[in-house]
């Protein structure tokens, strides 16, 4: 897949933005160290369909 967005991280600042972002139909690639749903992250953004989040 190509992705038109990388956002490094799923907290309040990159859950808010992939959120944001996924409105525009753009693939959306996060990258999240943690191993949980860190604080701040959105549970419903992995229900977007052109969002993908990859643990590192
Ligand atoms: C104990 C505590 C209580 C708080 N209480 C409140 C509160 O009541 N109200 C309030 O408004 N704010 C509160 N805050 C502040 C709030 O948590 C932060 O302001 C907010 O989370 C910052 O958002 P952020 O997206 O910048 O960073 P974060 O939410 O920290 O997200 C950063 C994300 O990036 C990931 N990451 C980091 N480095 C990498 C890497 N190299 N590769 C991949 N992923 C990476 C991290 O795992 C994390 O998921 C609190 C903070 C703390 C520590």
């Amino acid at each position: 897949m190509i992705y038109e967005v990388i956002i490094v991280g799923t907290g309040a600042g990159g859950a808010t933005v992939a959120h944001e972002l996924s409105k525009k139909e753009w693939n959306i690639l996060i990258l999240e160290k943690g191993s949980d749903y860190p604080i701040g992250s959105a549970v419903n953004l992995l229900k977007t369909p052109n969002l993908n989040l990859i643990y590192l």
